[in-house]
């Protein structure tokens, strides 16, 4: 049997005090209901009332207990301990002392008892309270601490983690067998040292901070990173809690995990989503991502943010002619000598195909246009892929924030349209973006989705101009003239739409449409009984160029009825000067019996040598020339008289257009001009009133 150590209490306070406490016990039938205050006792140490508490661990009734000395229901060996207790407590002392109680089923109980002494008004002590408390078996609690040690070897030495405890001052209290793993140091190179000089230096004043929070009671996790013995950098995800001790921070437990895998795992996960494979540049999302980024920025400081768009001017022609490998090669080629002039304030993306963008984060346009040339001279060397020299030219467009556009959206897209700019003026060139002329293009472009519209809807509609021989003075021919009735602008005349139709290959659908048109009229009047005049239908190089035009004649023709003698196509001057692409069609037009002129001639550069060789019919002489006839004296009548001349030494037939007073027409006539058109004879006018104009056969 161990020996119970005793532990006595000696309250040196007044009597007074003392006696408050036992009369406040009893008062307040704390002895009735506190699960610690079990009886009472005479001063010799007779039990006088006793409540479940003593009734469960003695295993006697109360009834039983009464009027038993306290002594007799403790083992024999602690008799005497408890004699000596009372002794004392009787003499005025608060007494604890460990005992055994000898239960009437004859077995042991360790309790804990406490007594204390009452007194009466008069001072004179007249009785002891007494609680006890059955103290926690030696077996369980031996079983209670091998439990918690195995848990505490589970959670600490054994865990995979490393788990840390730390002092209020951040120094090492305790590391885990994982964390000398982790680190590379022993426990005891680590014991009583700062934990902070092992953080990287970039996460330490998030750590201090988060440190201090903990120091607050509060419990945190976040990411952080450690130097480890060799150097090395470790990426650890951190749980701290507090340690509290009597409501007090008394240090940290720190539980990390090593995510340094799954860090490099997300680095090149997203290296792999904002770089480019082909190049290795950074790409779009990354572009976007960091663009947003710095106009936030740049809007707070009210600083420039310039945007180069650089797109490699006919590099199609080099993929479709050495194949896709070989633009790849090119492409890597051009982004090795394009990243060089990478600095921290100037990156570079590729934002796909022969696209690349320069984000300049600080920089007025003059000094981004002054990039730009630099960028230029990156050209000046030929490319080499497989045996051929290539050389390149490039188009740049520029935009400028805040002027440009302050989000990243409008400032790309201004500078790829700064960019197209560059190429319309032919290529090779720098263009920083221009807001009118923007704006200019959002016209066209409401306007391209009208005539979309327009030609669905019917809305257009063609005007006849008729053709007069000079010397009958009769009507040979009418020349087609579309008109868009506009729903709000009215009558529309060519000159406001046809040249964007012409630039967005709408003129295709429209073209198509005045052909069919024009030749169905003619077929119209002709079965209406006038006299058979052919038509003429001004057709764009765009249109005449498609390869299926001949065969859209030829079934327009067929499908109408109309013979191929009764349409003249009027191509403008401009048209033969891609004649390597179009003398096909020209010959193909002329086997199918279909008449062909030249219009406007006379303002375009069309060289005679060709002139001669095309299977044309008429020159129409440009009505600018026409309007200048005066008397006998002007220039223009040299030029007029000139291409009169020209087109008899052809073999070709000769219209003047634009006339439109006595004297143009009698100076024609004076030269044998052939036909003549303009407002002396009509205006352009629409096909029912144009049948007026003619005679019946
Ligand atoms: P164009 O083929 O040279 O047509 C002659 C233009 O001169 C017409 O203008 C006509 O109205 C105008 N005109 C005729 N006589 C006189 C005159 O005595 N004095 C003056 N000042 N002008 C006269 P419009 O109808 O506005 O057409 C302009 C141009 O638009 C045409 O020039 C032609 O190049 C183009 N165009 C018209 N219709 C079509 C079409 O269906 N398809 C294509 N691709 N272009 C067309
Ligand atoms: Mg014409
Ligand atoms: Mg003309």
């Amino acid at each position: 049997m161990k020996s119970q150590p005793e532990r006595l209490h000696l309250w040196r306070g007044k009597r007074r005090a003392l006696q408050k406490v036992a009369e406040r016990l009893s008062d307040l039938g704390v002895v009735k209901t506190h699960a610690d205050i079990a009886f009472e006792l005479d001063r010799p140490g007779t039990l006088r009332t006793c409540e479940g508490t003593m009734e469960s661990l003695t295993g006697y009734l109360s009834a039983e207990l009464q009027q038993v000395s306290l002594p007799l229901l403790l083992s024999p060996e602690v008799r005497a301990l408890g004699e000596e207790s009372l002794a004392k407590a009787g003499m005025g002392h608060v007494v604890s002392f460990d005992a055994t109680i000898l239960t009437k089923q004859g077995m042991r109980r360790d309790v804990v008892f406490t007594l204390v002494p009452k007194f009466h008004a008069t001072g004179d002590i007249v009785g002891i309270v007494g609680t006890v408390r059955e103290a926690m078996s030696l077996s369980r609690f031996d079983h209670r601490l091998t439990e918690s040690e195995l848990r505490y070897q589970s959670l600490f030495v054994d865990n995979v983690d490393a788990v840390l405890t730390f002092d209020r001052e951040g120094n090492f209290v305790n590391v885990n067998p994982a964390t000398e793993t982790l680190m590379g140091y022993q426990a005891n190179e680590l014991i009583g040292r700062s934990f902070l000089p092992f953080i990287v230096e970039s996460e330490r004043q998030k750590t201090f901070e988060h440190y201090s929070q903990v120091l607050n009671g509060h419990t945190v996790q976040y990411e952080t990173a450690m130097i480890d013995r060799q150097g090395g950098q470790i990426d650890l995800h951190v749980t701290v809690i507090p340690i509290l001790f009597n409501g007090a921070v008394a240090g940290v437990h720190c539980i990390g995990k090593n995510i340094t895998e799954q860090k490099r795992l997300q680095h090149r996960l997203e290296h792999l989503a904002y770089h480019d494979a082909l190049t290795g540049l950074e790409n779009r999302p990354a572009l976007i991502k960091q663009l947003e980024g710095l106009l936030g920025d740049a809007a707070l400081m009210s600083r420039n943010v310039a945007v180069l768009f650089l797109d490699v001017d006919r590099f199609k022609i080099v993929n479709d002619s050495l194949g896709h490998s070989a633009g790849d090669v090119l492409l890597q080629q051009l982004a090795a000598r394009l990243a060089p002039l990478r600095r921290s304030a100037r990156r570079i993306y590729r934002l796909g195909g022969d696209e690349f963008l320069f984000l300049l984060t600080e920089s007025q346009r003059d000094e981004a246009v002054q990039f730009a040339r630099q960028v230029v001279e990156r050209f000046t060397d030929p490319f080499s892929v497989r045996d051929y020299e290539i050389q390149l030219t490039a188009s740049i467009g520029i935009a400028v924030s805040p002027d440009h556009g302050i989000t990243a959206e409008a400032l790309i897209q201004h500078a790829d349209y700064a960019m197209y700019q560059a190429k319309k003026q032919g290529r090779n060139h720098i263009h920083v973006f221009d807001l009118q002329e923007s704006q200019r293009s959002r016209h066209a472009l409401e306007l391209e989705t009208e005539m979309r519209h327009a030609l669905v809807n019917g809305d257009f509609t063609l005007y006849f101009q008729p053709k007069i021989h000079v010397k009958t003075k009769r009507i040979v021919g009418a020349e087609a003239l579309i008109r868009w009735r506009h729903p709000e602008r009215g009558l529309v005349p060519p000159g406001e739409f046809i040249p964007l139709a012409e630039e967005t290959g709408q003129i295709v659908g429209i073209g198509t449409w005045v052909l069919r048109e024009a030749c169905a009229q003619c077929r119209a009047w002709q079965e209406e009984g006038f006299a058979p005049i052919p038509v003429s239908v001004n057709v764009s190089y765009a249109q005449f160029e498609a390869t299926s035009f001949t065969a859209t004649v030829e079934e327009t023709l067929a499908q109408v009825g109309l013979a191929p003698e009764y349409l003249e196509i009027e191509i403008t001057e401009s048209t033969t000067m891609h004649i390597e692409r179009t003398m096909e069609t020209f010959h193909r037009l002329k086997r199918l019996g279909v008449k062909m002129a030249i219009d406007d001639f006379g303002t375009g550069y069309s060289s005679l040598s060709y002139l001669n060789k095309l299977p044309i019919d008429y020159l129409k002489i440009d009505q600018s020339f026409v309007r200048e006839i005066i008397g006998d004296y002007s220039t223009h009548n040299d030029i007029v008289t000139a291409i009169i001349a020209l087109a008899r030494n052809l073999n070709l037939g000769v219209i003047a257009e634009g006339v439109e007073t006595n004297e143009q027409f009698q100076f024609l006539e004076a030269l044998n001009c052939d036909l003549a058109q303009g407002y002396l004879f009509s205006r352009p006018v629409p096909a029912a009133e144009f049948k007026h104009l003619l005679q019946r056969v």
